[in-house]
């Protein structure tokens, strides 16, 4: 199976009708960049920064950060690269930091919640980015973003560093994306002032079907009480990703489920051209869209997903299809 996947390595990731679905990948370490060629992903489509700072023992310094994200753009040579900024606090702890006590942390003080509170931390960070990708693309995006003003004022910290950066005569990087982590439900009423804001949106379906169904992703008992593959959830995801194309503002997903081949084959029916995941399921997930034809699997399964949902098996939809391909 191994072998079989290592041969796909370097054959596009195109359906047989010829739709390309962008496979990239989820990192967070060096030790995790050699999977990029061997995979052969298109990107990273999320670097978890936060990585680097949970295995210090204290605060990494804003040159250690820098030499971290220049080694990644290096690696990548040319890919692209989304880094994510610092995504601390809830189950991400720091125990350098002294933290508080919560009586729910996944829905505490973390994240950019965190990141504009204290900006110096998220300054810093934001500065070792600008430095690292200094006369290349830079991309870079907030997590648990719930207030498109929240992304607003994390916006007005890059550009006030930008300007420091000028300045003082650094280089700064040749094209700057600034984007949001789609992964909690109110932003779901605020697309149109997102769409407006951003140069990307990112879904993190972790967060976002735990906040969605109120399940808490840690917890044995509720984390697989509903089934990802929920109709309510799914139609979700499709008037994300109808309005995110409407809107013209490119869309990832880069949680759990762009890993599983039979959700990632929902995913597409969806309209989801772009998936990052952990670079054990690349080979599986580029097998399915090799396999699949895409307008066949869209004509069969949205109209199942519209009407009667509730009375309908669509994991059994989507493997029936695929046992006919
Ligand atoms: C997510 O929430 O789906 C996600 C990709 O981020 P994390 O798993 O790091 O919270
Ligand atoms: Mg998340």
């Amino acid at each position: 199976r191994q072998a079989q996947y290592r041969r796909l390595r370097n054959k596009p990731s195109v359906s047989r009708d010829g739709v390309e679905v962008s496979l990239q990948l989820n990192a967070g370490l060096l030790i995790d960049l050699p999977a990029m060629a061997e995979s052969g992903a298109r990107g990273i489509g999320l670097f978890r920064t936060e990585l680097q700072f949970m295995v210090a023992s204290s605060f990494p310094r804003m040159s250690e950060q820098k030499a971290l994200y220049a080694k990644v753009l290096d690696t990548a040579d040319g890919k692209p690269v989304t880094f994510r900024t610092l995504d601390i606090g809830g189950d991400k702890v720091l125990p350098y930091l002294r933290s508080i006590q919560e009586e729910n942390p996944a829905m505490g003080w973390r994240a950019i919640r965190f990141g504009v509170d204290r900006p110096a931390i998220l300054r810093t960070q934001i500065r070792a980015l600008l430095h690292a990708a200094a006369g290349r693309e830079l991309k870079m995006m907030f997590p648990m973003v719930a207030d498109v003003s929240e992304f607003v004022q994390a916006k007005g910290m890059v550009e006030r560093e930008l300007r420091h950066l000028r300045r003082h005569g650094h280089p700064v990087p040749e094209q700057l994306r600034l984007g949001v982590m789609l992964e909690v439900p109110s932003l779901l009423f605020q697309l149109d002032e997102l769409f407006g804001q951003v140069d990307f949106v990112s879904i993190g379906s972790n967060d976002l079907f735990q906040f969605f169904f109120a399940a808490d992703r840690g917890n044995t008992r509720v984390a697989n009480r509903f089934d990802t593959m929920n109709p309510s959830f799914l139609r979700a995801l499709h008037r994300i990703s109808s309005r995110a194309k409407a809107a013209g503002v490119p869309i990832t997903l880069c949680g759990e489920l762009a890993g599983r081949p039979l959700e990632a084959m929902a995913l597409i029916a969806l309209g989801y051209r772009d998936l990052s995941m952990s670079a054990s399921s690349l080979g599986p997930v580029k097998a399915m869209v090799r396999s699949v034809d895409v307008g066949r699997l869209t004509a069969r399964f949205l109209p199942k997903l519209e009407a009667g949902a509730d009375r309908i098996d669509l994991r059994q939809v989507l493997a029936e299809f695929a046992g006919e391909q």
